[in-house]
Parts: C-alpha cells; sequence; structure tokens
C-alpha cells in the first residue's frame, strides 16, 4: 500500500519571526538615531504577542506598546523585567493591581487619569513611570487641549506623575501629502515645548516613513513589524512579508455545468469544473469578501507555483478553489495559501483594512513560528 501522507484539517497561520526580525531592523535603521519600540498591542496584531515579543526582544527591542494592562501582563511573562511596556489605554480604576504588579506604564490620556494615577501611587513604593499622550488632531484618545493647559501649569501633579515620554498619534500618517500631519507635527512641538525636557514620541510605521522630522527619540511602528504597508507608495516600503494562511485541500470533485457552489449558490459553473475544498473560512479569519460570485471573482490563492480562484461564498470552515485550470495533481493535504505578499491587496479586494484582516487571523489558525 502506498504511503498516506499526513496532514490535519486544521489551517495553519505561519509567522515568519525572521522577517518579523529583519522588519525591525530595517524600521529601525530608518528612524536611526530615534530609538524603535514595537506596538504589540491586540495579540501582536494577531499573530501572537508571546513569541512575537520575545522575537522582537531577541531583535534589541527594549520598548513595548499593548492596549490594555492585561496584555502588558502577558508581555512581561513573556520579556523579563527589563523592557519598558507602556499600556496605551492609561490606567482604568480596575487595573492598577497589575500595573504594579506586572510594572506596566500607563500612557496617561486625561487629567482624570493621571489624578487617579498619582492617588493610586501614593501608598506605593517603587510606581512605574508614566508617558503622556497629547491630542493633536486624531480627536481619539489623548489629552485635549484645553487640559493640556491645565497639565502645564500643574507643576506639582507633572512631578507626581514622573514622566518619561511625551507623545502624540498622528491621524493620517500613511498619506505623505495629508495636511494634517504638518498640522499635528507643529501642534506636538507646541505642546511638548511646555512639558518636562523628556523623549517625544510621535510617529507609528507611517510616521517613520515621512521622514526625520516626525521621529523625535522615538517611534512606535506596529503594522510594519509585520510586515504590513500603509502608505500610497508601496514599492518604497522594505518590509517582508511576515504572515501567510495555509489552508489544507481536504476534498476534489467535479462540477457539472449549470451547478452551483456553496451557500447561497452565488457562483453557476458555466462549465464543467474541477474543484478543491479548502479547510480555512470566515472563522480563521478569511474575509468573506473574498467570496467569488457570477458577478465578480475577487482574489487567488496560491497553490503550488500557480494561482487559483475562490468560487462561491466562504463559509465559516471551507473556501472553494477553482482548480480547473491548474497544470498539475493537487493532493489532499495540499496547501492553499493565502497573504503572504499579498496581504495588501487581498484586503482591498476585501474592503478591509490590511490590519484588519491581520488582526483577524490568529483567532483559530494553528500558528507556527518559522526561522529561515
Ligand atoms: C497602534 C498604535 C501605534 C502603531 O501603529 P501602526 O500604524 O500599526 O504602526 C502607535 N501608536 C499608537 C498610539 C497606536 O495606537
Amino acid at each position: 500500500m502506498a504511503d498516506v501522507k499526513s496532514y490535519s484539517s486544521r489551517p495553519v497561520l505561519t509567522v515568519n519571526l525572521t522577517s518579523l526580525a529583519a522588519n525591525y531592523k530595517y524600521l529601525a535603521a530608518m528612524a536611526a538615531p530615534a530609538k524603535i519600540g514595537a506596538s504589540v498591542k491586540a495579540d501582536a496584531y494577531g499573530l501572537g504577542a508571546v513569541v512575537v515579543g520575545r522575537a522582537l526582544y531577541g531583535a534589541g527591542c527594549r520598548i513595548f506598546f499593548v492596549a490594555h494592562a492585561g496584555e502588558g501582563k502577558i508581555l512581561r511573562q513573556a520579556i523579563g523585567a527589563k523592557a519598558s511596556i507602556y499600556v496605551l489605554s492609561g490606567n482604568t480604576p480596575q487595573d492598577t493591581a497589575i500595573f504594579f504588579g506586572s510594572k506596566l506604564k500607563p500612557v496617561i490620556n486625561s487629567l482624570t487619569q493621571a489624578r487617579d494615577w498619582v492617588k493610586a501611587c501614593k501608598p506605593v513604593k517603587h510606581a512605574p513611570r508614566t508617558a503622556l499622550h497629547f491630542d493633536t488632531g486624531i480627536n481619539r484618545l489623548g489629552i485635549p487641549p484645553e487640559e493640556a493647559e491645565i497639565f502645564a501649569s500643574e507643576k506639582p501633579l507633572l512631578e507626581a506623575l514622573d514622566i518619561d515620554l511625551v507623545m502624540s498619534h498622528l491621524a493620517c500618517s500613511g498619506e505623505a501629502g495629508h495636511p494634517l500631519n504638518t498640522k499635528q507635527l507643529a501642534r506636538f512641538k507646541k505642546v511638548a515645548g511646555q512639558m518636562p525636557m523628556v523623549p517625544l514620541s510621535l510617529a507609528n510605521t507611517g510616521g517613520v516613513y515621512l521622514g526625520s522630522k516626525y521621529h523625535f527619540k522615538l517611534v512606535r511602528p506596529g503594522i510594519g513589524l509585520y510586515g504590513g504597508k500603509v502608505t500610497d507608495n508601496p514599492d518604497a516600503e522594505k518590509v517582508k512579508p511576515v504572515v501567510e494562511l495555509h489552508a489544507p485541500v481536504l476534498q476534489i470533485k467535479t462540477v457539472k455545468a449549470g451547478e452551483t457552489l456553496g451557500y447561497n449558490a452565488t457562483f453557476t459553473a458555466e462549465n464543467d469544473m474541477k474543484v478543491a475544498i479548502v479547510s480555512a473560512g470566515y472563522a480563521d479569519g478569511l474575509p468573506v469578501n473574498l467570496s467569488g460570485s457570477d458577478k465578480r471573482i475577487v482574489t487567488s490563492a496560491r497553490l503550488g507555483k500557480s494561482r487559483v480562484s475562490v468560487v462561491g461564498r466562504v463559509s465559516m470552515d471551507y473556501t472553494i478553489l477553482d482548480i480547473t485550470d491548474y497544470d498539475g495533481f493537487v493532493e489532499l493535504g495540499a496547501k492553499a495559501v493565502f497573504f503572504g505578499e499579498d496581504l495588501e491587496k487581498q484586503s482591498a479586494h476585501a474592503s478591509m483594512l490590511n490590519y484588519e484582516v491581520m488582526t483577524h487571523l490568529g483567532a483559530r489558525c494553528r500558528k507556527i513560528y518559522v526561522n529561515e
């Protein structure tokens, strides 16, 4: 009896740690002499904050940003005591003990957070230092201009906060020509000038590409580390793809002309077809908008050296690929590959941000970390 090739039905997310480290070094070189901190919020954009955090630490990263204290606690356990971990959402009453226990630095986004933090620190011997985050025009989280004046005038409060970073966040950093960039830059310089002399930080990934005026002492990219491209000139972004979704082929069948494929019969076979049913669906983060219908065939996965199209609706666990014209034999267990260098193209097809696609990929897939 011939050997049966071993494979599992479970889709795999491959995360290439060598490319991750290369992207870290590439962005670090671009930002130098500014330092680089890594944004690893949302479980490192879905890729796994523990392994990704350790890999970045290994590449030399000593400053990290997460969104929530709970994320910070997990990261602290993974990377040890030496690195700085800032929590972007700032201190919230329920999480204060986690900040102290895991030595997390709150990013202070309001006067309320500032006063709450100072009060909470009173009985504590070695409270973590903090960052101040000024809103310079994104009008999302951050200290608004009217509160900035109060901060500037309340010296005892500033002193008690023990600030070691002043930051702001750009709304349009991917659009080099957007007027809000220069506006935010000017506002940031102005407000930072009223604060104690501490390192400044403005740039996310897009801000790194905006040039040295935007780098200050620290840049804090996220998506670029994970191979995501953010600007209107993506060819100039020399980051390497980090993430691929591998969907194993579970079944191959022929479909007669006139038959329909998948839920709601959105695709009709014009001629006899050969299709492969692969094991990955929207529960694995494959966007439903990558579905192929009679009106629209939008995407292609990579199968071996070829590109194949999605036909019919992407369902929860399975996706149908058209292999009618596939040149070669498709083995059960063979992997159809989504994303990788196609992340931006496939995200655009799905009318989604690459950020959004990436953060959805890690939910169910088995993650395999690759070093090569
Ligand atoms: C998410 C985030 C970053 C990183 O942004 P990218 O666009 O992924 O580089 C940096 N700073 C703040 C405040 C953020 O919320």
